[in-house]
């Protein structure tokens, strides 16, 4: 058979590409089943190509790198850091807080070893993972006793299974909320076995609704934190005082969902006022939840103190166990948690406060730093200037409260604006650390409060195709 009748015949094997010394070091890198894979792969596109196009040539070369770049490919990580510049500090799309270095390293101190997770190292007999995080909570907040499970969603849960299976729940109107990502307070109530008991209006409820509510089926009276969203205007709503009282009178717990739920006064910092679990417990509150991994700046978890008795109870139900965290999230909780025994240090080594207290002059500061690579690497593609703009806190705060702060506006100088606003979007997002920012009036925003890596972020816009 001449070479034009039968093109397969110019195809290398696979044996005689192992011995290619390029393909050796490939080996090296990621073992004989993937690179064998992988130069199949390869073959079977160009046999392919070749059953149309007879006359194409087989670059070893080409198959080689097409090769490379395939296994490279192949082997990145899906779940990868990026600079998130949406202007959203707590994004739970990029995964809210970002941990403090001390808690990265408490992770990695347990992660290739064996740990005392559920060991007492005094009495040498089994232990409680939540003992880790046990003194530091009570300590923290002032509550009788704490426990911890996957996030806050699974909190809100556990206390409602815990507490009232086949019972009511008595909650306002106005705080049957839908948090992002599907988490409603009627669907979980009933998932977890709990009938809910709304009282009140939207706008409106009183201390009258909650006791009229009150029967022999009712199991807790419940408050919501209204996290992301506000009523405003002609509204009513009782105090935690009144309702802990009622309850209590009753003898029923009165329990809370703070959402966020800071453990400082952030107003300290020239934030929002948020409340906190220590409020909310000397106001009476008998179980309060909150997250982890929201203003408190951990990882993600859900927090529940409160009275003894109530905590025992979780801890009892078997759900506990399926709602459990690991060694890794323990380790990064405790050592959170740590930070707040030196409040003075705390804006400058737990990040999510270090980026929320930034000022706009230092962020200013950067952006005029930056300025000059980023106009040149896209000096042909888009006009780049800074603006002043907001940030948002994220994740429940609400989206009212802004924070001063400075962006890159970056505009396209091709006519097809909206299609080079996109290409642009998209070529930052290809860059070996993706960058997000915002499209918004034609222009690409990047917010630079959470730009704290300048060198980084710099160094890589070499590798910008705009
Ligand atoms: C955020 C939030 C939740 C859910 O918390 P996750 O930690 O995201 O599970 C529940 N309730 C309220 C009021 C919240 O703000």
């Amino acid at each position: 058979m001449t070479e034009s009748a039968n093109p397969f015949a110019r195809l290398p094997s696979v044996d005689s590409l192992l011995v290619q010394p390029e393909i050796a070091s490939l080996k090296q890198r990621y073992g004989h089943t993937a690179v064998v894979a992988s130069l199949r792969h390869r073959l079977a596109a160009l046999r392919e190509a070749l059953s149309s196009q007879p006359d194409l040539e087989c670059d070893l070369g080409k198959l080689i790198s097409d090769c490379s770049q395939h296994l490279a490919n192949q082997f990145k990580p899906s779940l990868q850091p990026l600079f998130n510049l949406t202007g959203t500090v707590l994004h739970t799309n990029l995964g809210r807080a970002w941990l403090a270095e001390e808690a990265v390293q408490a992770v990695l101190a347990v992660l290739a070893s064996p740990c005392n997770l559920e060991y007492d190292l005094e009495t040498a007999r089994r232990g409680d993972r939540d003992d880790h995080i046990d003194g530091l909570v009570r300590e923290l907040t002032g509550a009788e006793a704490a426990t911890v499970v996957n996030n806050n969603a699974a909190a809100v849960f556990l206390l409602l299974n815990s507490l009232a299976i086949r019972k009511e729940v008595i909650v306002s109107r106005g705080e049957l909320i839908e948090i992002g990502g599907a988490f409603r307070i009627p669907d979980i109530m009933s998932r977890a076995g709990a009938k809910l008991r709304e009282v009140g209006t939207t706008n409106r409820t009183h201390l009258k609704d909650y006791t009229e509510a009150i029967s022999p089926r009712t199991a807790l009276i419940m408050k919501v934190h209204r996290s992301n969203y506000a009523i405003e205007g002609f509204t009513a709503s009782v105090a935690e005082e009144k309702l802990a009282e009622l309850a209590h009178e009753k003898a029923l717990p009165f329990v809370e969902d703070l959402g966020s739920g800071t453990l400082i006064d952030l107003s300290a910092y020239g934030l929002p006022k948020e409340p906190t679990p220590q409020q909310a417990l000397a106001k009476g509150t008998d179980l309060v939840s909150f997250s982890g991994d929201k203003l408190l700046g951990g990882p993600q978890v859900g927090i529940l103190v409160g009275r003894k008795a109530l905590i025992a109870k979780l801890k009892r139900n078997p759900l506990k166990r399926a709602l459990r965290v690991d060694k890794m999230t323990l380790a990064a909780l405790e050592a959170t948690l740590s930070l707040y025994r030196s409040p003075e240090l705390l804006a400058r080594q737990l990040p999510t406060l270090r980026l929320l207290t930034r000022t706009q002059e230092d962020i200013q500061g950067l952006g005029q730093r930056i300025l000059p690579t980023v106009q040149s690497t896209l000096n042909d593609h888009a006009e780049v200037s800074i603006a002043s703009c907001r940030s948002q806190i994220g994740s429940g705060s609400l989206p009212v409260d802004l924070l001063p702060s400075a962006c890159l506006v970056i505009v396209p100088k091709a006519k097809a604006k909206g299609k080079s606003l996109n290409r642009l979007a998209n070529a930052f997002r290809d860059l070996p650390i993706p960058v997000i920012g915002r499209l918004e009036d034609g222009a690409l925003r990047f917010d630079l409060r959470c730009l704290e890596d300048e060198t980084s972020f710099v160094d890589q816009l070499k590798a910008l195709i705009p």
